[in-house]
């Protein structure tokens, strides 16, 4: 039967990725799915396993370097309408997977739901932030999630609740294929307040991390006790450039791709800056950017 039959209005073949990636770099995808609703998504997890094919969530694509050449099996984007459901409940609120960052923090500070304005200025999906942990020094999503609704590569649809979540750094426990939606609870603090403390964030992003309108990755997770960018920038290697890779000035923990790049460059670039790194500091450093 193949991967597409009767489901040609939600399939793509041989789609390109990069435009769906903050890198903008790679190649296409065998299959690209954007399902309309959770039947849809269901059947093509159920079809993916029959014919033995991989498949891969895609959030914002904002921490994911698609290879040169290309991903083999299935990449499913949640951009529909039934994916971005963002609902206020009692002292919290319910997103689905695909809603951007941006607007859950924006319910939240409207609210009055404090704890969400320290995420201001983190690019892309509730589903992506949920899947890493996503956060700030401050706080991550984590700490905040009371229970999700998943899919596991089974297809089967399972309610999480919060018994059996756990979050550490970067770590989720939200670790299946597809975080359909999740729920949030937190403390309360007058709007205005937080709204001040999330504009104050956000310039301090804007001046200290690339600009939204660079193709951009926040490239290796801090070691305990110290942040990457010390250490790479401890290693000297601030404005190192691969290739169309780049090292940024602003924050040399993000590595910033110009229209020449490829993913290649970004791959050597990276094993450039763990191998000096380590030589310098004899600290290994562990990559947050996911390969595909
Ligand atoms: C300029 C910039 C600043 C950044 N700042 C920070 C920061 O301060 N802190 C921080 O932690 N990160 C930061 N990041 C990294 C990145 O933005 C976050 O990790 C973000 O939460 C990734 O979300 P995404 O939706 O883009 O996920 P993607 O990049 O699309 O995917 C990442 C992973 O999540 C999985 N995934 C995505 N959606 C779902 C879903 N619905 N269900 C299951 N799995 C899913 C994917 O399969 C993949 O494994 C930054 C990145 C950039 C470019």
């Amino acid at each position: 039967m193949g991967i597409t039959a009767g489901l040609e209005h939600i399939i793509r073949e041989n789609e390109p990725l990069a435009p769906y990636t903050r890198l903008r770099l790679g190649g296409p995808v065998e299959y690209f799915v954007e399902p309309t609703h959770v039947d849809e998504l269901t059947e093509v997890i159920r079809r993916a396993r029959q014919e033995d094919l991989a498949i891969r969530l895609l959030g914002g694509g904002t921490n994911l370097l698609v290879r040169d050449e290309g991903v083999a099996g299935v990449v499913v984007n949640l951009a529909a309408p039934a994916f971005c459901g963002l609902e206020v409940i009692e002292n919290g609120l319910l997103a689905g997977g695909g809603v951007q960052l941006a607007h859950w923090i924006a319910a939240a500070v409207r609210e009055g739901f404090s704890g969400p304005e320290q995420l201001a200025g983190i690019p892309g999906t509730v589903g992506g932030a949920l899947h890493g942990n996503s956060g700030t020094h401050a706080g991550d999503i984590g700490q905040w999630c009371c229970g999700a609704t998943v899919i596991t590569r089974n297809g089967e649809v399972l309610e999480r609740s919060s018994d059996d979540l756990s979050f550490a750094y970067r770590q989720s426990s939200l670790n299946e294929l597809v975080i359909l939606d999740a729920t949030f609870q937190f403390e309360s603090e007058p709007a205005e307040t937080l709204t001040k403390r999330m504009q104050k964030l956000w310039i301090h992003r804007q001046t200290s991390q690339p600009s939204s309108l660079e193709a951009s990755a926040y490239v290796f997770r801090d070691p305990i006790g110290v942040s990457a960018t010390s250490l790479i920038e401890q290693s000297g290697l601030k404005g190192t450039k691969v290739g169309g890779a780049e090292i940024s000035e602003r924050d040399p923990n993000f590595i910033v791709a110009t229209p020449e790049a490829t993913s290649a460059d970004f791959v050597q670039l990276m094993d450039l800056m763990k191998a000096q790194v380590h030589e310098r500091t004899g600290v290994e450093l562990e990559l947050n950017v996911e390969i595909w």
